[in-house]
């Protein structure tokens, strides 16, 4: 268990590493298709729907097609040209929510600036729904009701649980309040018992609430904005951030080798949240799955909040 009361005797800070948690994860994901494969008699389908050529998105998209195939989910998704019509997109939807073959359908943002993304978002069957953004799905989240959870903020959970951190009591602060990542973010740590504030860009001294944080979230979306100045010792930090760098190679929203040498653990950009948000897209699915085909799942619902 970490202590995060006191400021850590180890001056280097645990490293919060969702690749290798993310790997682990598949292992217990390959568990149960394996053993849910004959009574479903057929292999969980996940449906990720993209529109146009968002270059990250292309990376992203295939990094969740790669993860699939490694655990035997079936990959039954569509990559639609750029133009396509509003109408067509949601015929689309529909397909795939009547298509028994798909547990989980996932759509691809940003989409082009043609298309709105929330009456398509609405469109997805809720228990379909694998990235947990459908409004019953965060309302679901709101209540503490089980269902689909929003995938980032999910990792993070998960990433924290691993290494042991007990968030009851603690004061807990979000950098961003997004629907994607920030106020998710919020409820689920404010479901694990820990006090939380949530920060955003009209904050007023934005170093002095984090400064109060002993877990401190960033989905700030500006990157390497959290340094040493924005820290206490001892603090647990989960950058959420991530950025293409002009000069090549990747950075999140905290300046990492500032913050290590203070904090008692941080997530690394690259090979932090990011696998994690990908693993927790396959348990959405994998758990659609079981319910639909009375498997049991029960070795993956630790890992929703
Ligand atoms: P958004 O741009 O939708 O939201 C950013 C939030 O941060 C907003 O609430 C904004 O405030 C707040 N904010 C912006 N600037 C500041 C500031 N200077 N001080 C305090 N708050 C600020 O981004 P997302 O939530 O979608 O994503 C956040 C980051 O996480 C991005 O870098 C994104 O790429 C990354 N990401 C990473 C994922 C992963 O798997 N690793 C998955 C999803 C996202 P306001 O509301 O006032 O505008």
């Amino acid at each position: 268990m970490l202590a995060i009361d006191d400021p850590p005797a180890d001056p280097m800070a645990t490293l919060l590493d969702g690749r290798s948690l993310a790997a682990a994860i598949e292992q217990r994901l390959l568990a149960v298709i394996t053993a849910g494969l004959p009574l479903a008699a057929r292999p969980p389908g996940l449906a990720v729907l993209r529109v146009g050529d968002d270059p990250a998105s292309g990376v992203y998209v295939a990094n969740k097609e790669k993860a699939c195939s490694r655990v035997g989910i079936r990959n039954l998704g569509a990559h639609l040209a750029a133009d396509t019509a509003a109408a067509a997109v949601l015929e689309q939807i529909q397909r795939l929510n009547a298509n028994p073959q798909v547990d989980g359908i996932l759509l691809q943002l940003p989409l082009p600036a043609s298309l709105e993304e929330g009456p398509l978002l609405m469109a997805i069957d809720p228990d379909k729904d694998a990235d947990g953004l459908h409004t019953l799905n965060l309302g679901r989240l709101l209540k503490g009701e089980p269902g689909p959870r929003s995938c980032t903020p999910a990792g993070v959970m998960a990433l924290l649980a691993a290494a042991g951190v007990d968030l009851a009591g603690k004061r807990a602060v979000v950098v961003g309040r997004s629907i994607l990542v920030g106020q998710p973010m919020a409820l689920m740590l404010q479901a694990a018992n820990a006090t939380v504030s949530v920060a955003h860009s009209r904050t007023r001294d934005l170093a002095a609430l984090t400064r109060q944080a002993e877990v401190l979230v960033v989905a700030a979306g500006q990157p390497r904005m959290i340094g040493a100045e924005h820290v206490t010792p001892g603090a647990v930090v989960v950058d959420v951030g991530i950025h293409r760098q002009p000069e090549g190679g990747l950075c999140g929203d905290v300046r990492f080798e500032e913050v290590e040498p203070i904090a008692s653990a941080i997530s690394p950009v690259p090979g932090g949240v990011g696998p994690m948000t990908v693993a927790m897209l396959l348990v959405n699915t994998v758990l659609a799955w079981c319910r639909r085909h009375g498997v049991d799942g029960a070795v993956l619902e630790d890992l929703l909040v």
